[in-house]
């Protein structure tokens, strides 16, 4: 992954960084690295990027360094497809724009008494930021004019075509002169978007950044989520992703209980380890994360410490640690052996400081989003379960049993199919076998009723 750059290495106002210090924006994000040196120089960019990923900075940063402050007239507009969009747009331009005094942003979007937003245009502003509709009907009553537009943004173009404001757009941005510099933004690139940047882009700087992960990666995901609201949203995010494997973390003995509780009520093939766990228990749960007879641990850092998991392709913190550090060597337990992986964090509130310790350690420049909790989408979505189940028999290398005794044993007349077995791990006092969900009682009918090697054990399954 490339260095990461600080906003001081651009060449701008001093103020402006310190402003994006205040801001506790202490590292560009990777859109900004890449936009906004040529955003400042003026060139028209077709950018790919997904949300979340600083894009307002990336062209605010363009737009507010190469503004006339002392012209009263509207020189940057912006588009964006919903009033939402727009006004996330106008806070976030707000606040970089503290550094100056006197700029006049405007947000002009549908919904709202036009007589108000023409009012507001007669007293004049740098800045507009609004949706196609809204901004066509002010040009065409003379209310706003693009004559003096030097620069233009199209934010989300992807989702303004798919919302059918083509036409908006094409007329708005026929209104705009010549040399005006046109920044064009969008997660996804279909015909219709390149279409349009053919048209009215002029030698544009291309980038795109931030889309996929490479293997080895491990993408970092920070969730504000309310106390009370933590365990919907675990359940949620757990049904959204449906992980093979992975694992919780909780602060707590008592928290790792209460979410392992409540994951089992939900049908979550889920085990807890806290605290005291002896050394059986650990190797079990070893055995049935590699057998895939489980799928959620939950766990607290010392619990987990003995345990040799890795390449998990899920790390969750339910709590976010108290040191960063904790942190990092919690992200160790996925994105192993080149692959990638995904941590997600909630935090809390009055936790949203931990953020900040973590950047500086990390040299990242994480944000926390909002988590919604998704229910009606993953209502028919089964929640995670896992396709084996384990069951064990007091007999191991020392009763000189063998894997290809247990798997003879279950396999013979009447028996299972040899597909219906998984991994056999036969330790010096217990072995342990992985058994198709669906032919689990089955087995261990067999297991009672069959001697291996002459002998008759006792026999456990796994819940
Ligand atoms: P996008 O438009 O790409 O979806 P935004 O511009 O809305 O993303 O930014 C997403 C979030 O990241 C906002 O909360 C914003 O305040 C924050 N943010 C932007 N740039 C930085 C940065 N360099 N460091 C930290 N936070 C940032
Ligand atoms: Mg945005």
């Amino acid at each position: 992954m490339s260095e990461k750059m600080k906003f001081s290495q651009l060449s701008i106002p001093p103020e402006m960084v310190s402003n994006f210090d205040t801001l506790k924006y202490h590292f560009m994000t990777p859109v900004q690295q890449e936009v906004i040196p040529h955003a400042l120089e003026g060139r028209d960019l077709l950018v790919q990027a997904k949300t979340g990923s600083g894009k307002t900075a990336a062209f605010g940063t363009g737009i507010l360094c190469n503004l006339d402050e002392k012209l009263w007239r509207v020189q940057a507009l912006i588009l964006c497809p919903t009033r939402e969009l727009a006004d996330q747009v106008t806070k976030e331009m707000r606040k970089i724009a503290r550094y100056k005094d006197n700029i006049k942003i405007l947000s002009l979007c549908g919904g709202l008494p036009i007589y108000l937003q023409e009012l507001s245009l007669s007293h004049q502003a740098h800045i507009v930021v609004g949706t196609p509709g809204r901004v066509e009907k002010l040009l065409r009553n003379g209310s706003l004019s693009l004559r003096e537009l030097t620069m233009f943004v199209l934010d989300e173009a992807d989702r303004m075509l798919d919302a059918g404001f083509i036409d908006s757009i094409t007329s708005i941005l026929v209104q705009a002169p010549e040399n005006c510099q046109k920044m064009m933004f969008s997660a996804t690139f279909p015909d219709s978007v390149k279409d349009l940047a053919h048209t009215y882009l002029k030698k544009a700087k291309e980038v795109s950044v931030d889309l996929l992960h490479n293997e080895g990666e491990i993408v970092h995901k920070f969730y504000s989520v309310k106390k009370e609201k933590k365990l919907a949203a675990l359940s949620s995010l757990l049904k959204s992703l449906n992980p093979e494997r992975a694992i919780v973390f909780c602060n707590t003995k008592v928290q790792c209980d209460a979410v392992a509780d409540f994951l089992s009520e939900n049908s979550f093939s889920v085990f807890a380890i806290h605290g005291d766990v002896e050394q059986r228990e650990r190797t079990e749960v070893m055995i049935r994360l590699a057998n895939h007879s489980m799928s959620i641990l939950v766990a607290t850092d010392v619990a987990a410490r003995g345990i040799d998991i890795k390449d998990l392709e899920v790390v969750i913190n339910f709590d976010m640690p108290f040191e960063s550090e904790v942190y990092v060597h919690r992200s160790g337990r996925t994105a192993r052996a080149g692959k990638s992986g995904a941590v997600y964090s909630f935090l809390t509130q009055n936790e949203s400081f931990r953020i900040e310790k973590l950047n500086t350690l990390m040299s990242e420049s994480f944000v926390t989003e909002d988590f919604e909790i998704s229910d009606g989408d993953n209502e028919d979505k089964k929640p995670v379960t896992a396709s084996m189940v384990t069951i064990s028999i007091n007999g191991g290398r020392k009763s000189k049993v063998s894997p290809g005794h247990i798997l003879g044993a279950l396999t013979g007349e009447n028996g299972l199919q040899a597909t219906d077995v998984g991994k056999i791990d036969c330790l010096d006092l217990y072995s342990y076998i992985a058994i198709r969900k669906e032919v689990a009682i089955r087995a261990e009918k067999i297991l009672r009723n069959n001697p291996i090697k002459g002998k008759r054990f006792t026999v456990r399954v796994h819940v």
